[in-house]
């Protein structure tokens, strides 16, 4: 019987073997979308050890961020206060329709943050970061680069409430709620950071208005933190020729990782 491990391995496998003979234009070969998801859908621990044999120095390659988000003095010091804080939180209009704010998943002292968009319906539903498919897909990905919510990774939002009908979320809700990540990121303390989607990559980086794709590929530092951006896991459903990039990109952390 094929265990979850050795489904891991196989998905690692293939998406390396894919990147040696130079093919983009795939999404997990030999692996059908339903394939990939039902192995994810019962995916959540255990994977396997990844290559450290290359590595890339934070300091000669980390593109600083030119707009960082600001500290928010106002916000609680401790852990525990902020998340009662922004459970309690009405700072914008999606407190009003919310069932849950969804304040992050993970283990507390994890080696890597990954910041997403804004909680979904299964989100809401649960109060859980990334539990639909487009989750369940992400935590597949993480997991060939040795990273789990169990062990060692931390998610969360730049919105913890959802966005009705999961519309983008709004210049005024992502200014009300960046303060809770910013200090999430400060009480955390993260070896490095991957924004997945443009949201979370613009935000961080402070490039507004630049496209996704000109942003990914390269280390940037957030406040001192190595940061990296890449394709939303959802944007992957929807083009699997991305996926091959968002691997990449997970190398590329992986390397950070190693060298640090
Ligand atoms: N998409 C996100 O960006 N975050 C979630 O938590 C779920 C879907």
């Amino acid at each position: 019987m094929t265990t979850r491990r050795s489904q891991t391995e196989e998905a690692a496998r293939l998406l390396q073997q894919r990147k040696e003979i130079n093919d983009q234009d795939f999404f997990l070969p030999h692996l059908t979308r339903e394939e990939a998801l039902r192995i994810v859908s019962t995916f959540r621990e255990q994977p396997p050890s990844s290559d450290s044999s290359s590595s890339v120095s934070r300091q000669d390659t980390a593109v600083q961020s030119k707009q960082p988000i600001l500290p928010s003095p106002e916000l609680p010091k401790s852990y525990k206060d902020l998340r009662n804080h922004a459970l309690a939180c009405t700072r914008c209009g999606l407190a009003e329709n919310r069932k849950s704010v969804v304040f992050s998943d993970g283990v507390e002292d994890a080696s890597v943050m990954v910041v997403g968009e804004a909680p979904g319906a299964n989100e809401d539903d649960t109060g859980i970061p990334f539990v639909g498919a487009a989750g369940k897909f992400l935590d597949l990905l993480l997991a060939t680069v040795d990273l789990s919510r169990e062990r060692n990774t931390y998610i969360c939002n730049v919105l913890k409430c959802r966005p009705p009908g999961n519309r983008d979320p709004r210049p005024d809700e992502i200014k009300s709620c960046s303060p809770f990540l910013t200090r999430q990121i400060q009480l955390i303390q993260p070896e490095a950071l991957l924004a997945v989607g443009s949201f979370a990559g613009r935000l961080l980086t402070g490039q507004e208005k630049t496209a996704l794709g000109r942003i990914r590929g390269e280390v940037h530092s957030y406040q001192g933190v190595p940061l990296i951006v890449t394709y939303h896991p959802a944007a992957l459903l929807r083009n699997p020729k991305w996926t091959f990039a968002f691997w990449e990109d997970l190398q590329l952390l992986r390397q950070v990782l190693n060298s640090g």
